[in-house]
């Protein structure tokens, strides 16, 4: 049943008959004691998503002997596919993550749940160990594309798409992958991804912090008994995280897709469950995210082992919103702009991309959109009602970097000058200026134009409030650090 939690009371009166009612008994797991196994158990060897196999490669090697560990073969480049096996029972449960390198939040999970389900008996989660212990055969494969891990990316080396391999058949991984499946006929498989930040649960401003789909097994969408498990299954899940992330839970469109491992999987006879771990605020490492996949897997397992799952039904898998993609980093709302002489108000769009630089992750915004933009919702948002765009200057000097400090960038930005030029062999270094640094050759363009940087000033009456850099917002009327890292360009 969907749960109305997160309304408030006044709604939850006038809203009592549109929602379904809340299920009084129910056999999952409280958040707050899976949050407490989350704090005990998590994995410290990992504490940022971008890690690649050498990393994974210890934490599996230290496995206790209630896993058994086996090398299912190598990726394009040589690197091991380990599949690591759980439990004594006859419901089997194939988990696999990271097929798409750059999806790493569930990986991450597993290894907090390798931990937990090694813990010792007297921790107070002991019930939810046996169950799973004494129902189910568990089979995790952790990182499915070791090499666009390495990369940080999402195909393999072989630039293919892994999700798109389960029929072809070209990839060493895909072929790991379905033979895995083929060999162990599980009756469950989880196939745990991420989706990009821009994802919201439709309707509303809210992330899609966690998505699911149970995938079509034909193109007319049937739901016969296997994909009705998976329905139920993700239906036990949502209403954990209702009570965490309360409307931050979206379904993905169920299209079929023929060449995808999810739909293919779930055809193949094994109740298959996509898993796919969005956007949280403030939360750009995904260590939020990765504690609910932890409860949201250990839950989902548990409800596996004692059959709870049961209690659910398709309908309230359907009642869960669909995903939508309305969602901005920022968006500047009603801003009085000019071409020419014409002026006109609109919305901006600012999207910004993630440059990795060893453990900094660097911010580069691009404008995705300009118009009318009233269906978008921002992460960031700005009302600029009664502001006005203005397009800032280059300061007429070359300034040696070593004279450069915060104090005198702000000073700069204040007095209209967005970017300033220095001495060419900084060029590529790391810096935390409040303003754009270039060298000779590299001048930006100051233009707002679609698709452009983002770098311009919002003022009021004619006194400048704020700066956009780079899609950085930086009140320029107030003493807060707004603190981020550029790149001299
Ligand atoms: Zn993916």
């Amino acid at each position: 049943m969907r749960s109305c939690s997160g309304i408030p009371l006044f709604l939850f009166v006038s809203l009592f008959f549109a929602c379904q009612p809340v299920k009084e008994k129910t056999e999952s797991i409280n958040p707050k004691l899976l949050e407490n196994a989350f704090t005990k158990y998590k994995a410290p060897e990992i504490d940022n998503r971008r890690y690649g196999y050498e990393i994974i490669a210890p934490l599996i090697a230290k496995r206790k002997d209630v896993f058994e560990t086996t090398v299912l073969g190598k990726s394009v480049e040589g690197r091991p596919i380990n599949t690591l096996t759980y439990g004594e029972g006859e419901k089997k449960v194939l988990l696999w993550s990271q097929m798409h390198g750059n999806e790493s939040t569930a990986t991450m999970a597993l290894f907090d749940l390798f931990n937990f389900l090694e813990g010792s008996a007297d921790d107070g989660f002991e019930f939810i160990r046996s169950a799973i212990h004494k129902n189910l055969l568990l089979r995790f494969i952790p990182m499915l594309n070791p090499d666009g891990a390495e990369r940080f990316v999402r195909r393999n080396a072989q630039q293919i798409d892994l999700n798109r391999d389960a029929v072809r058949q070209s990839t060493p991984e895909g072929i790991i992958l379905k033979r895995a499946r083929d060999d162990f006929e599980p009756e469950f498989g989880f196939n745990l991804h991420d989706q990009n930040r821009y994802y919201n649960v439709e309707g509303t401003a809210l992330p899609a912090t966690i998505s699911f789909l149970a995938p079509a097994y034909n193109e007319a969408r049937e739901v016969n008994a296997v994909r009705s498990k998976a329905m139920k299954v993700i239906v036990g899940m949502d209403q954990l995280l209702q009570q965490v992330v309360p409307g931050q839970v979206g379904k993905y469109d169920d299209s079929f897709e023929p060449r995808a491992f999810g739909d293919n999987i779930q055809k193949w006879g094994t109740s298959t469950i996509l898993i796919e771990s969005g956007a949280y605020p403030g939360d750009r490492e995904k260590q939020y995210i990765r504690q609910l996949n932890f409860m949201i897997l250990l839950n989902a397992l548990y409800e596996i082992a004692t059959e709870s799952y049961n209690q659910y039904t398709e309908e309230a898998y359907h009642d869960i919103p669909e995903n939508d993609s309305k969602l901005m980093d920022l968006l500047i709302k009603n801003v009085e702009t000019k071409a020419g002489d014409y002026s006109y108000l609109t919305d901006i769009g600012i999207k910004i991309s993630e440059l990795f630089l060893d453990s900094l992750i660097l911010m580069k915004g691009n404008i995705a959109d300009w118009g009318d933009l009233s269906v978008y919702y921002g992460h960031e948002e700005i009302e600029a009602k009664g502001m006005e765009l203005e397009k800032g200057k280059i300061w007429p000097e070359v300034i040696p970097f070593e004279k450069l400090d915060r104090a005198r960038g702000m000073d700069l930005l204040k007095e209209g000058y967005l970017a300033v030029e220095t001495d060419k062999i900084h060029k590529g270094k790391v810096h935390q200026l409040p303003i754009l640094v270039f060298t000779e050759g590299n001048t930006p363009n100051l233009e707002s134009t679609l698709d452009g940087s983002p770098l311009f000033y919002l003022k009021t009456n004619g006194i400048r409030k704020m700066a956009i850099i780079n899609g950085h917002v930086i009140p320029l009327d107030s003493s807060d650090n707004l603190f981020f890292w550029g790149i001299i360009e």
